[in-house]
């Protein structure tokens, strides 16, 4: 790969040669796929984007770490809607917003940027088996694009995980394993099988390449905006590999002169499961919590990107915000009916806590938000109808409608 240099350990420093099979440094470290952003420049122009009909994350193929010779994988992934949403700017009071809908992905989440990233990858390796543990998104996007890609999948769930996505991995063909324990638990033992079976990692926070994936989603938001910097992204944050990767997004466009300015981040968490928000408002290391919320993609305990994600945080001179059930289960409700989006509750826990800095006036009235929903809501349609309730329910007879109408307040325009 001619315009990747190596991967560098966020930790130690110590750079290892970009094989499609990199983990993590010997340190314990984080890698971080560095770049000749020189050799990008010469090669990746704003016009030659423009021209091209690729209208998936490879159409960004200059700044991904992949061969020339390695396929696009097979399902559509990226290339997701950005919505002007004015009716929701006006009820939260500010200029503009944008709603940036990864929940159309060919499996229904912006996990599918990571998993289409290891399908590339394990392809590279030549490997026929790929593993991972998730709390559901990541394993149901594996699932779905190594299924189109012809690959094996083993895949660890917490038994929480939602009957959504563990269908979408049983009709993907994955073989599953439902831990009955903690995400941690989960994640230990996919370590532990990986590493006696020699499975290709999928583990986001181990295999260095996911969130060059994941980073697609601030590419494509900055040329949906024709390179015009907004003042904030908005987004939720779990293990945090996606507000890193979407900051290594942003980082490489501003390296290669697409923009002149770089957003600051909303880190978005679970109040009942906030390590990272707790540790950037306390200024101090992270410490493992319980997983306490019913945004079950992002309860996450133990997060296993803890220092990308800190780092995309204090150096985009971010906010944390973290946002209660209740909070989350109301911009479930706010989405749907201001904008026509349905995201699952860790979908739109970055529009809660938009909502929440809005209300507490740390959002200047003029600014430029872009809000990134990670997920589809029909990956959990328990929940999304405990936040937004029951239709009216009754025979098929005029007077009882009118009844119902009348009894509700419901005044036909
Ligand atoms: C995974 C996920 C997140 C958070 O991503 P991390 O990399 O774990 O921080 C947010 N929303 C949804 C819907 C997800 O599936
Ligand atoms: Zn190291």
């Amino acid at each position: 790969m001619k315009h990747v240099l190596y991967g560098k350990c966020v930790k130690c420093g110590k750079t290892y040669e970009a094989t499609p099979n990199l983990t993590t440094c010997e340190c314990g470290g984080i890698l971080d796929i560095v770049y000749d952003y020189d050799y990008i420049k010469s090669q990746l122009t704003k016009e030659k984007l423009a021209e091209r009909r690729n209208n998936s994350m490879w159409r960004y193929r200059e700044l991904l770490p992949v061969e020339d010779t390695t396929a696009d994988t097979p399902l559509r992934v990226g290339w997701s809607p950005l919505y002007e949403a004015d009716r929701l700017a006006a009820e939260l009071g500010i200029k503009k917003l944008y709603v940036k809908d990864d929940g159309v992905n060919p499996t229904a989440s912006l996990k599918d940027r990571a998993s289409a990233m290891a399908v590339a990858k394990a392809r590279e390796a030549g490997a026929k088996v790929i593993a991972c543990s998730s709390t559901g998104n990541a394993a149901s996007s594996l699932a779905g694009n190594a299924a189109a890609a012809g690959l094996k999948t083993y895949i660890f769930v917490p038994s929480r995980a939602p009957k959504g996505k563990v269908a979408q991995l049983m009709t993907f063909g994955a073989t599953v394993i439902s831990v009955q324990g903690s995400y941690e638990e989960t994640f230990e033992l996919s370590e532990a099988a990986i590493d006696k079976w020699g499975w290709y990692n999928r583990n986001a926070a181990i295999n260095p390449y996911l969130s060059e994936g994941k980073k697609t989603v601030g590419l494509e938001i900055m040329e949906q905006l024709q390179w015009k910097a907004p003042d904030y992204i908005a987004i939720s944050v779990g293990d945090g590999c996606t507000i890193a990767g979407l900051w290594k997004g942003l980082k490489d466009l501003y390296a290669i002169g697409f923009i002149d300015k770089l957003p600051r981040l909303i880190s978005a968490q679970a109040a009942g499961c906030c390590p990272l928000n707790r540790a950037i408002a306390e200024n101090k290391p992270w410490h493992p919590m319980e997983e306490n919320t019913l945004a079950d993609s992002i309860a996450v305990g133990v997060p296993r990107n803890a220092d990308k994600a800190l780092m995309a945080i204090r150096e985009s001179n971010g906010l944390v915000v973290n946002v209660t059930d209740e909070e989350i289960m109301a911009a479930q409700k706010l989405l749907g009916r201001t904008c026509g989006v349905f995201g699952e509750p860790a979908g739109v826990a970055g529009s809660a806590g938009l909502k929440k800095l809005c209300e507490e006036g740390k959002i200047e009235k003029d600014a430029t938000v872009v809000s990134v929903v990670t997920g589809n809501g029909l990956k959990d349609v328990a929940n999304a109808i405990k936040a937004c309730g029951e239709p009216i329910s009754i025979p098929g007879r005029m007077d009882l409608l009118l009844e119902e109408f009348d009894k509700r307040g419901i005044v036909v325009e």
